[in-house]
């Protein structure tokens, strides 16, 4: 299979690892949006959050709480995001499951990053039609 991020796991393609165990791996982001960004993925190829299994993506999401706080412990990070982009639309562009754990910096020199959505109140009529459908 051509998958960048299996070919990481493997070792065949470079990267600067930060983690690793069983069931995950973790390394820099090559093209980071703060310093100290890195993604998690599953040794185990998934396409995406819809189709990794649950034991993987607890043990992604586990690695990726332990890396935050490396961040904040080691870079001075104020807070950390996790990101996940779940197809083309979401802006997923490696379609081997992975999470940005990015560490974000009070100091603006060193974090540029902005919300991508708005928060303006929404209509309520329609907030609470669209969660009934969602809800189960
Ligand atoms: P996505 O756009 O799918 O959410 O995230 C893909 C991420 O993988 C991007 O942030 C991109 O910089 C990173 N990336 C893509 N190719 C490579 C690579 O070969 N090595 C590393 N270390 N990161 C990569
Ligand atoms: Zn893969």
């Amino acid at each position: 299979m051509d998958c960048i991020f299996c070919g990481i796991v493997a070792g065949e393609v470079p990267s600067t690892r930060v983690y690793e165990d069983e069931k995950t791996y973790a390394f820099m982001d090559i093209a980071p949006a703060t310093e100290g960004h890195l993604l998690v993925v599953p040794k185990r190829h998934a396409k995406n959050l819809l189709e990794i299994p649950a034991d993987d993506l607890a043990a992604v999401v586990a690695t990726g709480r332990r890396l935050a706080q490396r961040q904040v412990d080691v870079l001075g990070a104020d807070g950390v995001n996790l990101m996940n982009s779940c197809g083309e639309q979401a802006w997923q562009t490696v379609f081997h499951f992975h999470l940005h754990v990015i560490p974000r910096y009070a100091d603006h020199a060193r974090d540029t990053m902005t919300l991508p959505w708005d928060p303006t109140p929404g209509d309520l009529e329609q907030i609470g039609a669209t969660g009934a459908r969602l809800a189960q």
